[in-house]
């Protein structure tokens, strides 16, 4: 039995609501790290390219006795790797990954930014269309997408993208871009769905909500991205928060609870702003 709830996707493929986010772990870390994770129920993993753990990564899904087909594996193309990405490029790219990760196929790939200023997603986009119909990649996404870049790939290439992974946490609710997915069909997938850790976990609202139901700060964030129905990836390489951030079950926030941290929020983001943000 599956400790986490699962939500359908747009193509009908099945996605934890709940996984394992592994940014800023070091390759040499992330076997560990990501077995830990497998052990304590963990069915989903969050890497990218650019993380440089999709090696670690692979190393502890080949050790664990899941089954493949039970896994949820997500990885990123790294936009940043090319100055303007041609087909060839990004299919080269994709077999790197998936060589790293030592599988056959990804269950969910995600154009990592848009880098706007380039203007090279809607080509990523079409090849990304490719990788899904071979069946290498079960369900195709973005990363960072704000409803301008969504409405252009929808508009020019005609397939909505399965998940959008945008940073979101109390205090950047992004209604919009909320909104704009429950229109479309498209997840919501939470990135630094606690805020990083900084600063938000120690917030009075947070605290004197986790204190009214007896769990810890961390649970009751996470608690709220789930009843909101969103995706959520908390990352942590302690083995004890590990298995906190995933025994979110057995308690439900009530309306005044999702208002008091809907009220958190100051539209402050932790990451770039994917407008302008072109990291070489
Ligand atoms: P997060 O919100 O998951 O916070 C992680 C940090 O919070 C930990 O390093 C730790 O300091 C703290 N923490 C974790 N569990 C805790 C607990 N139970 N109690 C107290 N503190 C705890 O932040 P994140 O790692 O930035 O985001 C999660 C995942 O999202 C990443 O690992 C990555 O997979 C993904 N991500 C994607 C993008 C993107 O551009 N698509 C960007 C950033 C992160």
């Amino acid at each position: 039995m599956s400790k986490v709830p699962s939500i359908t996707l747009n193509n009908g493929v099945s996605m934890p609501q709940l996984g394992f986010g592994v940014w800023q772990v070091p390759d040499d870390e992330a076997a560990k790290a990501v077995g830990t994770a497998l052990e304590a129920g963990y069915r989903s993993i969050d890497t990218a390219a650019i993380y440089e753990n999709e090696k670690g990564t692979g190393k502890a899904i080949a050790a664990s006795d899941v089954p493949r087909e039970e896994l949820f594996v997500t990885t990123k193309l790294w936009n940043s790797a090319s100055e303007t990405w041609t087909r060839d490029a990004v299919l080269r790219a994709f077999d790197a990954s998936l060589a790293k990760l030592g599988l056959d196929y990804v269950d969910l790939y995600l154009i990592h930014w848009p880098r706007p200023m380039r203007d090279d997603y809607i080509t990523i986009w079409k090849t990304f269309g490719e990788l899904n119909e071979s069946g290498r990649a079960k369900a195709v996404g973005v990363s960072n997408f704000k409803p301008a870049h969504l409405r252009r790939v929808i508009d020019e290439v005609g397939v909505v993208p399965a998940v959008n992974q945008i940073e979101l946490h109390p205090q950047l609710a992004q209604a919009e871009s909320r909104a704009f997915h429950a229109e479309h069909g498209i997840a919501t997938e939470a990135w630094s769905p606690l805020g990083q850790g900084k600063g938000l976990l120690e917030v009075p609202t947070v605290v004197a909500i986790a204190q009214k139901y007896g769990r810890t700060q961390a649970q009751v964030v996470l608690r709220w991205h789930l009843q909101l129905g969103n995706v959520v990836i908390p990352k942590s390489v302690t083995p004890s928060r590990i298995a906190e951030n995933i025994d979110v079950s057995g308690f439900e926030l009530d309306d005044e609870d999702m208002k008091a941290l809907a009220a958190l929020d100051e539209g402050r983001r932790l990451g770039p702003d994917p407008d302008t943000f072109d990291w070489n």
